[in-house]
């Protein structure tokens, strides 16, 4: 079979095109045209046999992702498949399994049966817990370990796997000088980093960027470039040893593009509002157009519990700026492991940032749908407002809890709503808002 990419550059529209294009209301041209250009990517595996494809990219709605998985003795897999159905039930367009510890074989296998949502992982996890379960420490992982897991995971169906392949040991001696306030915060990222450092040797995955590219082609898996070198605070945000991985990442996207194979690139993180666009902008020069993939971003450091709202405005201003893909951020973040409801609110969260992105790109769909929740609630039409809404499980039981049936008003104002006097005054042609 060929390549997405492949099939792009050589003019042919592949059933994957025609089909995200229908979904996203563009023409097979223009996701051809683009593929090709590599500013739009569909995730989708030739092994994932129930997957739905899912295009990322310029022009298209901005999409979310959600991440569950493996870690410790206080998840199960049911559990986190349990997660993966709350979270597309919530709406989120792809997932993540960034399992750590435990069966991550089954896990993977289960999650990928259980959605036809496009799957993520991040192989380089599986690699450090099975070296540290085979050789008594992560630190003795071989190289050999690490790709034959990458290959195990993308002939599984795997649709985007996330690898760590600019963080050089040039770029870990530029964070050793520049110094920073948090150091590390990825969790792949720094794994890897004291593996080079402890072993003296260069990443495997810069090193061996080929045999990286010939797994993903094999499979047509998306390369996910991960950053190990995400900023963990805002003070670190645009730091010397952040932009040099991104140099590198943008040379590696060219690599990559080359070989046929998609792929996007993985952004911070924690960023501050003022620093946002320059972080969007810079990354769309270096990397070539690539689409991004922002984890947030947070917009301050001080949002312990409502972490999800400080990333739903980092991601909102991220996406107009021109981010194409977010990560979820749950309430959870930073102080424990999100249950169910939390991964709903970050789903939640993460789809009002996109969507809110996507209105002040003036993208039709979106404009659309909030001209009709406003046409709903001149009309005091509360079914219609409910099944409009982004969250319409929350927006429905809210009314119930505190305003009653649809034949009763809205509590808010009771008999003094303005909606209901300004139509007596001035019919419902005229624009107001709630
Ligand atoms: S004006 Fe007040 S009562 Fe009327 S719909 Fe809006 S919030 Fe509810």
């Amino acid at each position: 079979m060929a390549l997405l990419r492949n099939s792009a550059l050589q003019g042919t529209i592949t059933p994957e095109m025609e089909q995200v294009a229908q979904k996203e209301g563009v023409s097979p041209e223009f996701i051809r045209q683009k593929v090709a250009e590599g500013k739009i990517v569909i995730l989708r595996n030739t092994n994932h046999h129930n997957v739905v494809p899912v295009a990322i990219g310029d022009g298209l709605q901005t999409k979310v992702s959600a991440s569950v998985g493996l870690y410790g003795r206080n998840t199960s897999i049911s559990e986190e498949i349990a997660k993966i159905k709350v979270a597309a039930e919530a709406g989120t367009d792809a997932i993540m399994d960034l399992s750590v510890s435990g069966d991550i074989d089954t896990m993977r296998k289960e999650a990928l049966a259980a959605t036809s949502k496009p799957l993520g992982t991040l192989p380089l996890y599986q690699a450090l817990a099975e070296a540290s379960q085979k050789y008594g420490s992560s630190l003795k992982m071989k190289v050999e370990d690490l790709f034959e897991v990458i290959e195990r995971q993308a002939a599984d169906g795997v649709d985007f796997l996330a690898l760590h392949c600019g963080t050089t040991m040039d770029v870990i001696e530029r964070a050793k000088r520049e110094g920073r306030i948090d150091p590390l915060v990825s969790y792949g990222g720094s794994h890897l980093i004291g593996w080079m450092v402890h072993n003296g040797k260069e990443n495997p995955l810069y090193e061996n960027f080929d045999r990286v590219l010939e797994i993903a082609a094999k499979y047509d898996v998306t390369v996910s470039f991960a950053d190990g070198m995400r900023p963990g605070c805002l003070a670190d945000s645009l730091d010397g040893a952040q932009v040099q991985e991104l140099v590198i990442l943008g040379e590696l996207v060219q690599r990559t593009r080359e070989a046929g194979v998609q792929v996007m690139v993985k952004g911070p993180g924690h960023v501050p509002l003022d620093q946002l666009k320059a972080t969007i902008t810079l990354q769309k020069s270096l990397c070539k157009g690539a689409p991004y993939f922002v984890f947030g971003p947070l917009v301050t450091d001080t949002a312990a519990g409502y972490d999800h709202i400080s990333a739903a405005i980092g991601g909102a201003i991220s996406s107009w700026a021109g981010a194409e893909f977010l990560c979820y951020v749950t309430p959870a973040e930073h102080i424990g492991l999100p249950d169910k409801d939390q991964v709903r609110q970050g789903v939640v969260a993460a789809r009002i940032a996109a969507h809110c992105g996507d209105l002040a790109k003036g993208m039709p769909e979106a404009v659309k749908w909030d001209l009709e929740m406003s046409l709903a609630r001149r009309e005091l039409d509360w079914e219609k407002q409910i099944s409009l809404a982004i969250d319409p499980v929350t927006t429905e039981r809210v009314w119930k809890e505190r305003s009653g049936d649809f034949s009763s008003k809205c509590s808010m104002c009771g008999q003094y709503c303005a909606m209901e006097i300004v139509s007596q005054y001035l019919g419902n042609d005229k624009k107001h808002v709630c």
